[in-house]
């Protein structure tokens, strides 16, 4: 790419000068190898006497094969093809991006909770059984929630779990309701999870504020309604000050409320939904507590509740027998069953415990307060720059809109594909719907001011050329390896799997490529 694409701000992030790299089945050579086994000492068996009808015979195709060597640095030169975290800032919206930290992948690595078998008797798993007790009980408090269950393995997994026990309590009260309502700002995966669970969706729009608008709330909720699926602070980033009266509201028909706790960022150590009125919530470790993010997981997303949901609890529940020791209820009649294998992902409560507790009380509160001061400054520094759709106050994240550059034909997805030429990841594109050309930004408390300045003078500076080269920001990205992709058909058609040729002679990467 020719320099003067750059005006004056330096570039951050930059990709490996080989933007090439062939399938390792391309680059295989016959009878290379990257392990060197010992000789077989025992009778060669015939695998197809062993596994009979299991033995595959569908033309595995070639196998690779390729030095150590040769592999190390396959993976490696693929993986400078990615952003990552310890490369630079991810400002997404709603998705709260912050750097994990070592200490919790030090501790998640010591040898007796890395091997630890799921089957290992109760006798033998003291210790794992004490950290998801320590990090149950922490999370309780951080809620001020009754109980909890660490088992659903996501954000979504968790909303899920959270419906299924709203709606198993009122099937016990003799009827499960009808309705969900959820606000127009909310998460996508709110109205899917009322849907899956059987729920009809009733859509609420926001006020002016862009928070619940209580006389329509009022108007909506009916001994029908089962719950309310509510973002606290919302998706534009703003705490609903009415929280009470919106439980209450609820309450006074019987309704529950379920609160989405994935801007919990903004709340830890300063206010608790157990206290605000929220039934039930989820967590997302991922988010809140720096376990790792991005990639499709692993992630966690437990679920805490207040005592009239606890019989529903997915089964087994964690429990503290008579002697003190830890173990497993599966005596449950009442619960909504298992959500996930085992116990919830493990590995994530051991990180999200580590940041627990390396921060302590004091370091949560002000992690919270670093980020929504974070989110205030780029606020301040962005305003004017990009239109901001609504002036209520920010807390963790904030949302502008593309409205002063769509003059010029330049939309919130050209500037996020132009953010990624300056070293940065794209900000949240077109979320919440409620905000016409959203450009949703959350830069977490991982980044210093020094971090925030070069976001914010990248951005001022997408938005000049805007004005001036709109034709430079419409085409961006370009100095990726692909520029423009089909994203409708990398949705609708995904290609998931590499076909072998019929014959390692037309292994080429042409007749790869058209494979693909
Ligand atoms: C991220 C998010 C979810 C979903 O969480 P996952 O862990 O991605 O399944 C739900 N609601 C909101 C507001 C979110 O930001």
């Amino acid at each position: 790419m020719e320099e003067t694409k750059f005006i004056g701000t330096p570039r951050k992030a930059t990709t490996h000068v080989s933007q090439n790299e062939g399938l390792m089945f391309e680059k295989s050579s016959a009878g290379k190898k990257g392990y060197r086994l010992p000789l077989l000492d025992v009778p060669a068996v015939d695998a197809a006497a062993l596994l009979g009808e299991a033995v595959r015979t569908d033309g595995l195709g070639v196998m690779p094969e390729l030095s150590e060597i040769e592999i190390i640095r396959h993976f490696t030169r693929l993986s400078t093809w990615n952003y990552a975290i310890d490369l630079g800032m991810y400002p997404l919206g709603s998705c709260t991006m912050k750097y994990n930290p070592r200490i919790n992948e030090a501790v998640a690595r010591l040898e007796g909770l890395a091997e630890a078998h799921p089957y290992q008797p109760e006798s033998l798993s003291q210790g794992a059984l004490g950290i998801m007790k320590m990090l149950s009980d922490a999370l309780i408090e951080i809620t001020g929630m009754d109980t909890i269950t660490l088992q659903p393995a996501a954000g979504a997994h968790g909303e899920f779990t959270g419906i299924l026990l709203t709606k198993a309590f009122h099937t016990a009260n003799g009827n499960p309701r009808t309705k969900v309502i959820v606000p127009d700002s909310a998460h996508g995966t709110n109205p899917a999870t009322a849907a899956v669970c059987g729920y009809q969706v009733a859509n609420l729009k926001s006020n002016a504020l862009g928070m619940v608008d209580l006389a329509e709330l009022e108007k909506m909720v009916d001994e029908d309604v089962a719950a309310l699926m509510l973002t606290n602070p919302s998706t534009i980033g703003v705490f609903e000050s009415d929280i009470h009266k919106i439980s209450d509201i609820l309450h006074a028909k019987g309704a529950l409320l379920y609160m989405d706790g994935a801007n919990m960022n903004a709340l830890v150590g300063k206010t608790r939904p157990g206290d605000f009125g929220a039934d039930v919530m989820h967590l997302n470790l991922h988010k809140t507590f720096s376990t790792p993010h991005g990639g499709g997981g692993p992630g966690s997303g437990p679920v805490a509740c207040k005592k009239i949901l606890e019989p529903f609890l997915p089964s087994p529940v964690l429990k503290t027998n008579p002697d003190g020791t830890l173990g497993f209820d599966y005596n449950r009649p009442q619960s909504v069953g298992r959500v996930r294998a085992w116990y919830g992902n493990f590995g994530m409560f051991v990180r999200a415990l580590a940041y627990i507790l390396a921060n302590g009380p004091d370091g949560l509160r002000q992690t919270t307060e670093d980020a929504v001061l974070n989110a205030n400054y780029l606020r301040s520094k962005l305003e004017g720059t990009f239109e901001l759709p609504y002036k209520t106050r920010s807390l963790h994240e904030v949302v502008f809109s593309d409205k002063l550059q769509a003059k010029n034909g330049v939309k919130t997805g050209d500037m996020g594909k132009r953010l990624i030429d300056y070293g940065f990841h794209p900000y949240t594109v077109s979320f919440p719907l409620v905000v016409n050309g959203a450009m949703m930004i959350e830069p977490t408390e991982s980044e210093s001011k020094e971090e925030l300045d070069l976001l914010v003078d990248a951005l001022t500076q997408v938005a000049r050329e805007a004005e001036e080269n709109p034709e430079l920001v419409k085409n961006a990205p370009h100095t990726t390896r692909l520029q423009r992709l089909d994203e409708t058909g990398a949705a609708r058609k995904p290609v998931l799997r590499w076909k072998a040729p019929v014959s390692s002679t037309e292994l080429t990467a042409n007749t790869a490529a058209k494979e693909w």
